[in-house]
């Protein structure tokens, strides 16, 4: 079985000070450090002015910075032998291309607040493009390190939006907001509800323990596919029923009344998934404000994965053998988590059958044919922070 270890904060840090000092010479001036997250529950529905309910993962990004004297930025990562040197001034929509797009876009985007030439070295225990946003890890531990650095006057939300804009306009990935808004904004033990209507967040304990149970990640290590066209189309058919509906929102109809109102089968289905997610995540909310993270928490989390397969098509074969082999092996309930097609699944687990679940999960994938998945602990974890 592969376990995805949880690196020490210390060993992060070390990681990225190490890198640091081989690229750059001398040390950094700090290391600032931010979580990688999992939604709970609530997909596909942020941008329907949903809520979503994610929390921080112990895997997380550190970031090794020194200001420099000039204009240039120069950015390395433990991920890639791909480095990036340029000006500050050169930073915009699709330059630098890869992977440094998303430091140098924060850079870019608090440019106006005093940001000035710096240099940055990366390591991660974040698996990358699996999901789990290595990139708002990324973004977020860089936005806090310059902020603290250059003494900026600006609070996290200036810091979220950075780095929204960072990913959405200069790396060109189109990000809603959930990923850098628990980045900043996590408190251990606790997952954060996010009204995607109007921005406005609650903390709710996640005591999995109270409940004797466990949540367990599973990185399918699927293909990557080329999705783009799908998520568009799911937004393009949103946009269809608003029209039909005469409404902005799907927040707040009724499920039945609704769908009456709508003649085309698949629209129906799309729409279908979007209200019944929104009440699934305000139920989740409320078992959770009621410490209950047990089978009623894993029943809508698995009906969450039926509509996010049957009513919104965005699974994979990947995901959905990892979901079925949890339910198989006796957890609460499963669902994957993210965009889909590949990714990440995650289910709640009875603490004492962990190891069989993922046996289960393990062993289902072998039999399918499937890539060998990679089991992480996910026990809600804190937000950006200094290391040192
Ligand atoms: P996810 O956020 O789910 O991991 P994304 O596609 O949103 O997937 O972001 C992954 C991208 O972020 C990578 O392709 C890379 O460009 C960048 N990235 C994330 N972590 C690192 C890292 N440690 N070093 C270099 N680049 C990184
Ligand atoms: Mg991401």
């Amino acid at each position: 079985m592969k376990w995805l270890d949880v690196v020490a904060e210390e060993d992060l840090a070390d990681g990225a000070a190490a890198l640091f000092r081989s690229a750059f010479g001398g040390e950094p001036e700090g290391v600032w450090i931010a979580p990688g997250r999992v939604n709970l529950i609530g997909e596909h529905i942020d941008y329907a002015g949903g809520l979503v309910l994610p929390f921080a993962l112990p895997y997380a990004t550190a970031v090794a910075v020194r200001r420099r004297e000039d204009t240039v930025m120069r950015a390395v990562s433990t991920h890639t032998d791909e480095s990036w040197t340029g000006e500050l001034a050169e930073i915009g929509p699709g330059a630098p291309a890869g992977w440094s797009a998303y430091v140098a876009g924060v850079a870019w985007a608090l440019l106006e607040h005093g940001v000035g030439g710096v240099d940055v070295a990366v390591h991660s225990s974040v698996p990358v493009g699996s999901g789990l946003s290595s990139s708002a890890a990324l973004e977020c531990s860089f936005a806090l390190a310059i902020s603290e650095l250059f003494g900026l006057q600006v609070d996290r939300n200036v810091l979220i939006d950075a780095s929204i804009r960072a990913e959405n306009e200069i790396a060109g990935a189109s990000t809603g907001g959930m990923d850098q808004n628990i980045a900043m904004s996590a408190q251990p033990g606790h997952a954060l509800l996010l009204d995607c209507l109007d921005g406005s967040t609650r903390q709710i304990p996640l005591d999995l323990d109270a409940s004797g149970t466990r949540l367990l990640v599973i990185d399918t290590n699927a293909p990557h596919r080329l999705v783009d066209g799908q998520y568009g189309a799911r937004r393009k058919s949103l946009d269809t029923a608003y029209a039909e509906l005469g409404v902005t929102t799907l927040r707040g109809l009724d499920l039945e009344q609704t769908v009456s109102r709508l003649v085309d089968d698949t629209l129906v289905s799309r729409v279908r998934h979007i209200i019944s997610e929104i009440g699934r995540v305000e139920q989740a909310a409320g078992l959770l404000d009621r410490g209950a993270a047990g089978s009623e928490l894993g029943a809508l989390m698995t009906a969450s994965h039926v509509s996010l397969r049957d009513d919104y098509e965005v699974s994979s074969p990947e995901l959905d053998s990892a979901v079925d082999a949890a339910l198989r092996a006796g957890a609460h309930g499963a669902r994957m988590t993210g965009g889909g097609f590949g990714g990440s699944a995650i289910a709640l687990v009875p603490s004492d059958i962990v190891d069989a679940v993922v046996i289960e999960i393990d062993s289902s994938a072998a039999r399918s044919g499937l890539p060998k998945p990679t089991f992480l602990r996910a026990e809600p974890a804190g937000s950006a922070h200094r290391f040192f």
